[in-house]
């Protein structure tokens, strides 16, 4: 069901939210994370630790929370109980700033009541802005990069000494490899798994690259370690988290030779079915691909093992040859669509979904037709939308203007969501009278009648609550829709 409200709409049904005309995920947001294992320590501490955007920032607390669980932290949902508040944050855009920004000036208020707690600001916030939030606006104690987290028992050491302590050194290959995420999510049946970091690719209007760092795969064993240990543990569902995951790469430079000859190389491909290989019954994600990138071997080995996934994510930004050139994203509207085709040939019936940007630099009208033209063309099952939001550093503030008025990025974002529901609602209703089976997640959170969990293709399903165990698979004949939603009947 979609309710409108003035200028924004909620879908009400589950997935996400189009608010003040931006797609966020709605349900993770802010979302204040509590791991099940509480410290060895006696004497525990308490962190209380915020997420903010991508998945991959909230993987990253996960590693957070384990790092600090070892000097005896244990996470709580109460900040009035901690001795140490994070936030991990977000750059992406400047209204996921704001809304960072927003939340420090609370706690400031938190911290005038309680002068010892510790605040800190983790991710990629933390590079962009620790001059104005440590020293100028004084809203933070300590200031963590991506890639500073092991450091982060020093760090809070050092403000217990009256300091302001600032780690956000970018490294060229931490990737935490060693370190058993604590696991916050509350469900216990799918995770995200971190396989790389950073990005080597300069899109022109991203920040990422700035924030996070040069690109670097993590050590396959230790991703299939992570993953055989999540099962044993009832997690039935991982998602392989990388900005480029097509890019993954082990013992292999990034001019595509071997590094050390007496070592086997892994690629996407292969690391994929090494993880499909720990059991049947795992499910496997993956978030992000790269058009450009992404290979016929990746979608041949997707379509070998039924436990992976046929859903790709697979971000277009916009429709138009010209405004992907000025995007620097390496490949064409041509060249995007054959990869679609490509999807369609070696995986039927594959789930796709993209991420769009309106109102980039110097976009026409005509420009802003394509990329309607293209959706019409490819009907994604789901999509996020974006307006186009200049970020400090990036190659586009520095080469372009960002010429587009307000109204008119957001009267063609509204477009494009328009036309989204349009075909997201058509997806799902093709899935009506068709059986399904779905991996439970547990009860839904709008209704204690019933209980959701996932199809193969990433659509989310609601049905009765019953018998059913989170973790196990079941058959749901699926009996109506909303764009966002499918309602069923288990069978
Ligand atoms: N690495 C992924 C890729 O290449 O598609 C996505 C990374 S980014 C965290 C997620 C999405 O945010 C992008 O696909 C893009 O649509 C959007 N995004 C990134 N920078 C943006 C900006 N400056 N303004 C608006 N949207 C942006
Ligand atoms: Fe940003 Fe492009 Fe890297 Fe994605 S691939 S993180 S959009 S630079």
């Amino acid at each position: 069901m979609l309710i409108v409200f003035h200028n924004f709409v909620v879908s009400i049904t589950y997935e996400y939210m189009i608010k003040d005309n931006n797609v966020i995920i709605e349900d993770r947001q802010g979302e204040i994370i509590e791991g099940s294992q509480s410290s060895k320590h006696s004497d525990t501490k308490k962190l209380y630790i915020e997420s903010y955007g991508c998945q991959m920032n909230f993987s990253d607390s996960e590693v957070v929370a384990s790092i600090l669980k070892e000097k005896g932290y244990s996470t709580t949902r109460n900040i009035d109980d901690a001795q140490v508040v994070l936030i991990n944050t977000c750059s992406i855009r400047d209204n996921a700033e704001k809304r960072v920004r927003n939340r420090l000036t609370e706690f400031k208020k938190k911290k005038r009541d309680n002068p010892e707690l510790v605040v800190g600001i983790l991710g990629c916030m933390a590079e962009r802005l620790k001059k104005s939030l440590l020293e100028q606006e004084k809203l933070v104690d300590l200031v963590a990069g991506p890639d500073a987290y092991r450091d982060l028992p020093n760090l809070i050491d050092e403000v217990g000494t009256g300091q302001r302590a600032v780690n956000v050194l970018l490294s060229r290959d931490e990737t935490y490899a060693d370190i058993s995420p604590v696991r916050l999510d509350k469900g216990g049946i799918s995770a995200f798994v971190t396989i790389m970091r950073g990005c080597d690719n300069m899109c022109s209007f991203c920040v990422v690259p700035f924030t996070r760092g040069r690109e670097r795969s993590r050590d396959p064993e230790t991703i299939v370690q992570e993953c055989k240990d999540l099962f044993s543990k009832g997690y039935r569902e991982v998602t392989l988290l990388g900005q480029n995951v097509d890019s993954y790469r082990w013992n292999i430079s990034n001019k595509g030779e071997i590094k050390n000859p007496d070592k086997p190389t892994v690629n996407f491909a292969q690391l994929m079915e090494k993880v499909a290989l720990v059991s049947p019954d795992l499910r496997v994600r993956f978030s992000t691909s790269h058009p450009k990138d992404m290979t016929d071997d990746v979608l041949r080995t997707m379509a070998s093992y039924e436990n992976i996934c046929s859903y790709i994510h697979l971000p277009v930004q916009s429709g138009n040859s010209n405004v992907l050139t000025r995007m620097n994203r390496g490949y064409s509207r041509e060249w995007y669509l054959k990869r679609i085709q490509a999807i369609h040939e070696i995986i039927p019936d594959c789930a796709v979904s993209t991420d769009v940007i309106s109102g980039f630099c110097g976009e026409t009208e005509e420009e802003h037709l394509d990329t309607l033209s293209l959706m019409d063309e490819v009907k994604y099952d789901f999509a996020y939308m974006f307006k186009y939001s200049e970020r400090p550093k990036t190659l586009a503030e520095r080469k372009f203007e960002d010429d587009i008025p307000d109204e008119v990025k957001s009267k063609r974002l509204s477009e494009i969501i328009e036309k989204q529901l349009k075909y997201s609602l058509e997806s799902n209703k093709k899935r009506v009278g068709c059986v399904e089976r779905v991996l439970v997640e547990g009860e839904s959170k709008r209704s204690d009648e019933h209980m959701c969990g996932r199809t193969n293709r990433n659509s989310m399903v609601v049905f009765a609550k019953g018998d059913f165990n989170k973790g196990s698979y079941i058959n749901v004949k699926i009996l109506d829709c909303t764009s966002a939603t499918l309602i069923g009947e288990v069978i």
